[in-house]
Parts: C-alpha cells; sequence; structure tokens
C-alpha cells in the first residue's frame, strides 16, 4: 500500500473521527509583549516594529516545545491576495537515505524505538502527516491548498524537475504561497520551532503569521537554506523529541495531536491571508473526492 494512502486511511481517516467532520478553529496566538530589536521587511534598510510581534525566542509552547531560540531580524508586511494558492509539502520527501534525509527523531535515535515507518527517517513520516493534515483542514476551510509529493523519495539533484523545491519555486515565482513541513533535530543541535521564511520576495503577512504562531528563524539562517533561497518557507513545527515526538507516536493522542498542529497552520494561513479564521467549514465536493 502508498504510503500516502496508508497514512490517510489508517491515521487521519481512522477511528470515525475522520476529516469529513469539520475541524473547529483553534488557536494559540501569543499573549507576550513584542519582543524588540531591528527588523526588516525584506530588505535590511527597512526595521519596522509589528504591533503583534512575535513570541520571545526560545519560549516554549505546551504542545510543541521550545520555539526558536533565535532573535527575528525580519518581519511580514507584504499582503497576499486572500485567495493565493497555497501548496504544502513535506520536508525531505525526496532526499531520503542521502544527506539531508531529515532527522530521526530522539524515540528511535536516543530511545531506540523502531522507525515509525521503513526506509524513510521519522521526520519525513511526521512531515507527511502533518502536510497532508494541513491540506485536509485548509480545504474543509475553504483555501486553495494543495499537497504536492515528488516522484521518488531519492533524487540527488535539487533542481531536478518535480522535486520539492522546483516545484515550490515554480510556485512561489508564479504568486502562490510554498511551504516545507518539517521537524527539527532533538537535543541541543535542533534550534526549534519556527518559520524559516522565503527570501524571494518582500516578506508576507503569510509569513508574519506563521511566525507569530510558531515562532520564527531570522532571515539568513545557515546562510540563507535552499528551500527558502527558491521561494520556499520551512515551517519547523518543533524538535522531534519529549512531549511533542510522544504525542505524536502515542496511537491514544496522535490524532488530536496532529489535527490541533494542522489547525493551528491553518489558522495562521487564513490570517496571513486576511481571512477570517475557520469561516468556511464545509467540505468541497473536490475536497471530499480527493480525501477518500
Ligand atoms: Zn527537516
Amino acid at each position: 500500500m502508498r504510503l500516502r494512502s496508508l497514512l490517510l486511511t489508517g491515521l487521519l481517516l481512522g477511528s470515525g473521527t475522520g476529516l469529513n467532520t469539520p475541524v473547529q478553529a483553534q488557536t494559540f496566538l501569543p499573549t507576550v509583549a513584542p519582543a524588540t530589536g531591528p527588523l526588516a521587511t525584506g530588505s535590511l534598510s527597512a526595521p519596522v516594529l509589528s504591533s503583534r510581534a512575535a513570541w520571545p525566542p526560545g519560549s516554549i509552547d505546551p504542545l510543541l516545545g521550545p520555539r526558536s531560540r533565535l532573535t527575528r531580524d525580519w518581519i511580514g508586511l507584504r499582503s497576499l491576495p486572500s485567495t493565493t494558492p497555497i501548496l504544502v509539502m513535506a520536508g525531505h520527501a525526496d532526499s531520503q537515505n542521502i544527506a539531508g534525509s531529515g532527522t530521526a527523531g530522539e524515540a528511535v535515535a536516543l530511545g531506540g524505538a523502531a522507525p515509525m515507518y521503513p526506509g524513510i527517517s521519522d521526520e519525513l513520516y511526521w512531515n507527511m502527516v502533518i502536510a497532508q493534515a494541513v491540506v485536509a483542514v485548509g480545504r474543509q476551510r475553504g483555501l486553495d491548498i494543495r499537497y504536492y509529493r515528488p516522484p521518488f523519495r531519492t533524487i540527488i539533484d535539487e533542481d531536478e524537475p518535480g522535486t520539492n523545491w522546483s516545484v515550490g519555486r515554480d510556485h512561489a515565482a508564479a504568486g502562490g504561497y510554498a511551504m516545507e513541513i518539517h521537524f527539527d533535530a532533538y537535543g541541543p543541535s535542533g534550534v526549534g520551532s519556527g518559520l524559516i521564511p522565503p527570501v524571494h520576495r518582500p516578506f508576507s503577512r503569510v509569513d508574519e503569521a506563521l511566525a507569530q504562531e510558531f515562532g520564527s528563524y531570522p532571515m539568513a539562517f545557515r546562510q540563507v537554506l535552499g528551500g527558502p533561497r527558491r521561494g520556499i518557507g520551512l515551517l519547523e513545527i518543533g524538535q522531534l523529541q519529549g512531549n511533542l515526538e510522544a504525542s505524536l507516536r502515542d496511537p491514544r493522542t496522535r490524532q488530536q495531536t496532529v489535527m490541533t498542529i494542522a489547525n493551528r497552520v491553518v489558522t495562521a494561513l487564513e490570517l496571513g491571508l486576511g481571512r477570517n479564521p475557520g469561516a468556511a467549514t464545509v467540505p468541497s465536493r473536490t475536497a471530499q473526492g480527493r480525501l477518500r
């Protein structure tokens, strides 16, 4: 069975609480004081402070764990049309068994647990689950949102047609919003949850909303990674460790954890697009058909 259908039938649509049920909007907007310091809107010369700024670096999210401890140096002010097409991809979907395959996660690497699925990193497994849940919830809520899966799990040349980054680059160049779902490394080598923003154009209000919900990385993180350089935002959900990983792995809490995260992503997307969060809860015929 293909992994995608396995995930959808076994996890997301199982237990009688599938995605055909409208999902209530859930959000955890920050209540803390705005961060201070120089922020940029896409060029280093235009510092602007947000009225609703990001979490302070390094704060703890009850579900996701530590947020990025790195200081944010940008802010997204560019408006996007409320109907902007959104492309969601699973990070590392085309880089398995080579460098850059994603974190194995604390449970596998340190705890001796079996991988979630043979042949792929646990990060990719959860990236796929979350990405597909985000698309399903987003469709229920009326967003123009779709999932992309590359044709092979290992593509050496990241510029090959069909890679996440090639497809995401084209989507962003055409004016859409492209993002990859990621989980960060466990332990001290991880940074925490947050958006690594796309840098192809001035930062947008969607970037801003995701950063306010999840935290943020600096605009030039690691000299600008390949995805952001091509216009693809990398959303680090959290470090694959501790309570977050345990909540995902435990079958009793898995579905709620996945749906809570997906709801938070979709709500941030809605806010960033200037939409009323959770307004559309009737799934379209198209969305229903694709989910089955
Ligand atoms: Zn990753």
